[in-house]
């Protein structure tokens, strides 16, 4: 620890108490690296405070020592967002503590929950209510409120609900000079010139630290269906997808998944079973439900609208999950499919999106493309089709060695993988950020224009460069 980082911790000992001070190398260890293991920094502390006005005073002592802080909730960032740099320069300041659920109001729609808050929390108290936060991902039972907010999560759920910024309807937040911004009143209409709230959605922790957020809920589903389709291609499946839109509004989740990864899956992750019999090159999860106890029920809804695709020969297959248990099944197959692959081997993993209507060419000349240009490697994407969302793996030649392969290999495939994502219009990051990972590739690729205002607004806002350093546009690790 530098002297001035220590100087720091003493002056705020008498305010965070001995809970919200962590020194001991073995109790900070498990946040220093990241959920995937690819990044480990080192933090001399980690500051743990309980209340808006200790995260006030935690970050008004930094920015007068001019020692940097790395927000952190869950530490599931796919990106290395809430990992430290390895010089020991910055500290982790975890909201883990600041836990509570301040209000939930039913009838509004709207919950307040502090930074801390799990994701699978905040859906149970939501549920107790009739209620539900419409967003959910395979992290739950870790990410927080905080890091969905600071990353502008998605899901399997954005297709009807959108992801994390059409469902914050304000923030309270401590800014980098340690003054607090509190924008917790849900105003439909608020004309004061720059969105502050917006702002800091998606900002990775690197504009302000966000203590709490006022969350959109929406009436818990009566009744849900869940279908499973095999079918030709990612074009048929996005025909499907329309026509379903065209038909009903009950659709909130549509995944499109590869032969290859449904393979893996029934391979690695034991128990699963295939949900369809026969072989199909790419295969749905739909998933529909209902507020309204009298209406349809969805799992009918979806029998009824997928029988006239199967009849015209748009969909080679289908099936309607019988019990909520066969739901579960299939869901687990859709969330097994990263921790199945990778027990298959190395990949290089792409967080991308392109336009809705090009993904099915995305997917299948992309993926040609991508294995001609590094024989040997296969390349498949599954994920978010309504959202022109894919996690994009690109999978090394069999017998290839991890270690070699990831730091000779990877990097290209994933540069051509960004390149062939921007000359169609696309993003590096659908819904996982920047963080460390691919703070490079931002600035390899993004225009002019906006990597200008990206730096102008963080220079603005965090002139001294202590939020969350090394992440997103600021300048170097520390
Ligand atoms: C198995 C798995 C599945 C996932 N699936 C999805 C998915 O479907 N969709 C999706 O969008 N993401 C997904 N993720 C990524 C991850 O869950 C999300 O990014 C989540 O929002 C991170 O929450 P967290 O609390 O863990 O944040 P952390 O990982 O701790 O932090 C994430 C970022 O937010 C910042 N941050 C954290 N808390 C605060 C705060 N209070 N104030 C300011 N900045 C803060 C950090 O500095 C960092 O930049 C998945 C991750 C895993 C491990």
């Amino acid at each position: 620890m530098t002297p001035v980082q220590s100087r720091m911790l003493d002056a705020l000992a008498p305010v965070l108490g001995p809970r919200g001070i962590v020194t001991d190398p073995a109790d900070i260890a498990p946040w220093e690296t990241d959920w995937r293991g690819r990044f480990t920094g080192r933090a001399p502390a980690m500051l743990c405070p309980a209340s808006t006005a200790e995260v006030s005073a935690v970050v008004a002592a930094a920015a007068e020592h001019r020692v940097a802080l790395v927000p952190q909730g869950g530490n599931t960032s796919m990106v290395g967002g809430a990992t430290p740099g390895a010089d020991g320069a910055s500290l982790i300041l975890s909201l883990r503590r600041m836990n509570q659920l301040r209000s939930l109001d039913a009838g509004a729609g709207l919950a307040v929950a502090e930074a801390g808050v799990i994701l699978q929390s905040l859906n149970d108290a939501a549920l107790e209510r009739g209620m539900r936060f419409p967003l959910t991902l395979g992290a739950k039972g870790s990410a927080t409120v905080g890091g969905l907010v600071s990353t502008n999560a998605g899901g399997v759920q954005v297709l009807r609900f959108g992801t994390m910024r059409a469902l914050v309807r304000g923030v309270e937040a401590v800014l980098a000079d340690g003054s607090v911004h509190d924008g917790l009143a849900a105003l439909p209409k608020d004309n004061r010139g720059y969105d502050l709230t917006q702002l800091l959605i998606g900002a990775e922790g690197t504009l302000g630290v966000i203590t709490a957020a006022t969350l959109a809920l929406v009436p818990a589903p009566a009744q849900a269906g869940v279908a499973w389709v095999g079918l030709a291609s990612p074009a048929d499946a996005l025909a499907l997808l329309r026509r379903l839109q065209a038909a009903t509004d009950a659709v909130e989740s549509f995944e499109l998944i590869p032969a290859g990864s449904v393979a893996a899956v029934l391979a690695h992750v034991p128990g699963t079973r295939a949900p369809l019999a026969g072989d199909h090159p790419w295969h749905t999860l739909v998933e529909a439900t209902a507020a309204d106890p009298a209406a349809e029920p969805p799992a009918e809804l979806l029998a009824r609208l997928l029988a006239p695709a199967l009849d015209d020969g748009l969909i080679a297959d289908a099936g309607v999950a019988a019990s909520e248990a066969q739901a579960e099944e299939w869901w687990r197959i859709r969330h097994s499919i990263s921790d199945a692959e990778r027990a298959q081997g190395p990949a290089a993993q792409h967080d991308v999106s392109v336009p809705v209507a090009d993904m099915p060419r995305f997917l299948t000349e992309g993926a040609a493309a991508c294995e001609a240009r590094f024989p040997g490697t296969h390349a498949s994407g599954f994920g978010h089709l309504g959202d022109g969302n894919v996690h994009f793996h690109v999978h090394a030649p069999a017998g290839a060695d991890p270690a070699r392969w990831y730091a000779e290999e990877a990097p290209a495939a994933s540069r051509f993988v960004h390149d062939l994502v921007e000359s169609m219009g696309g993003s590096i990051s659908a819904e996982h950020g920047i963080g460390q990972m691919k703070r490079d590739e931002l600035a390899r690729l993004a225009s002019p224009a906006r990597m200008r205002a990206l730096k102008a607004i963080k220079a603005a806002m965090d002139p001294l460069d202590i939020l969350n350093p090394g992440k997103l546009v600021s300048p170097a690790p520390r």
